[in-house]
């Protein structure tokens, strides 16, 4: 048995203290990644910082039009929240997308950012892996990956982002509110998950005495054109082989402004602005889309088991474009469960 220690922090304040007296602890939100993690021997903290109970469980209308989103906001209720359904409707089926209910209703924004990747190796604590053993090799490489990633990879590791969230909080350009004991600052989205690099240790930019307290969304939400297409080997339950976000902006047949960020395909949520720029001023057709696909797939690389990923996204990228100009969201008919 692996002891370790349990504090509840009642105040931000409070957890950052806690953390910054408690090398090797970690905090825990709905512990649904977290607790599986310690269970597996995969991650080991000294010490749990609980911060369920923090005051950080709102979503509020910022002065500039936009969201401030608690970090202990749960993800069923960030889904059904009735500002995020109707201004930010991406972000709803992205998270409807994700994981199953049960799970939903434990799952916080800030763990949702923070969870750990799906790869098979770093699961298996007998096989060697960079990620969970900095140095010991990644076995993925020439191994069974057909869920890890085809772009932004290293010789140090393919693993991918598991999270729908975040690929939709890339496309509405989020931004990320952080404490620590140096103080408050704020990360864009973009800038919060790392490539591995040669240090796939380092799933984020967030030190490990920092909380997160909120993600803010600008006022620009895509409510009319948008979609999250997630493909995956089950209709529900199942971590996205490729998924694609979108937001457009069309003005009389055409498009004034794009966005769209991919997930399951990199070890963070991946946006490509020279794909993006070439939609603009463009019709919306097939043939526009296909063109924007190939230049986010240019340097696309498979691995084996993983390389029918490019031309799955190649094709995914294709149809979500559609679907969002067409304003025909694929995600909307299995968003409600109620
Ligand atoms: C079977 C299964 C299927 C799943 N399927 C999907 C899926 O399809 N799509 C998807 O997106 N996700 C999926 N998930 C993942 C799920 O969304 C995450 O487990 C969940 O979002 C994590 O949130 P949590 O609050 O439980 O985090 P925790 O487990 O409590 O924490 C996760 C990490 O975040 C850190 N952390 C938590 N809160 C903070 C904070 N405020 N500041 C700093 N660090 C913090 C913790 O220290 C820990 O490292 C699945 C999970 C399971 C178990
Ligand atoms: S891809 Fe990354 S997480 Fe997977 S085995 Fe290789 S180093 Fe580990």
């Amino acid at each position: 048995m692996i002891g370790f220690e349990y504090a509840r922090a009642r105040t931000v304040a409070d957890a950052v203290r806690e953390m910054a007296g408690s090398p090797g602890a970690k905090f825990v939100a709905g512990g649904t990644n977290l607790v599986d993690l310690m269970k597996m021997d995969i991650e080991r903290p000294t010490k749990l910082i609980d911060v369920a109970r923090l005051p950080l469980g709102t979503v509020e209308e910022t002065a500039e039009g936009g969201l401030r989103i608690g970090a202990l906001v749960r993800n069923t209720d960030l889904a059904y929240h009735p500002s995020v359904e109707r201004r930010y409707p991406v972000l709803a089926s992205a998270l409807m997308a994700g994981a199953s209910q049960q799970l939903r209703n434990m799952a916080s924004v800030g763990g949702n950012l923070l969870q750990r990747t799906r790869c098979a190796y770093f699961y298996d604590i007998a096989t060697p892996c960079n990620k969970r053993g900095p140095g010991s090799g990644c076995s993925a490489m020439d191994g069974l990956n057909r869920m890890n990633a085809i772009l932004g990879t290293s010789e140090a590791c393919i693993a991918v982002h598991p999270s729908d969230m975040c690929v939709a909080l890339a496309v509405l350009e989020a931004r990320v509110h952080v404490t620590g004991p140096r103080g408050e600052r704020v990360i864009a989205l973009s800038d919060f998950h790392r490539l591995p690099g040669d240090t796939p240790q380092r799933d984020t930019s967030l030190e490990t005495d920092e909380l997160v307290t909120a993600v803010e969304l600008p006022a620009q939400g895509f409510a009319s054109n948008y979609t999250y297409l997630k493909i995956r080997d089950r209709l529900s339950y199942a971590f996205a082989l490729v998924s694609v976000a979108v937001g457009l902006d069309l003005e009389g047949g055409t498009i004034k402004g794009a966005r769209f960020a991919l997930g399951g395909v990199a070890h963070k949520p991946w946006r490509d602005a020279e794909a993006e720029a070439v939609l603009r001023g463009r019709a919306p057709n097939e043939a526009t889309f296909a063109e924007a696909a190939g230049i986010v797939l240019r340097k696309a690389k498979g691995f084996g088991h993983n390389s029918f990923k490019i031309d799955l996204a190649r094709r995914a990228i294709v149809r979500a474009l559609s679907q969002a100009a067409r304003g025909t969201p694929q995600s909307q008919s299995n968003k409600k469960i109620a």
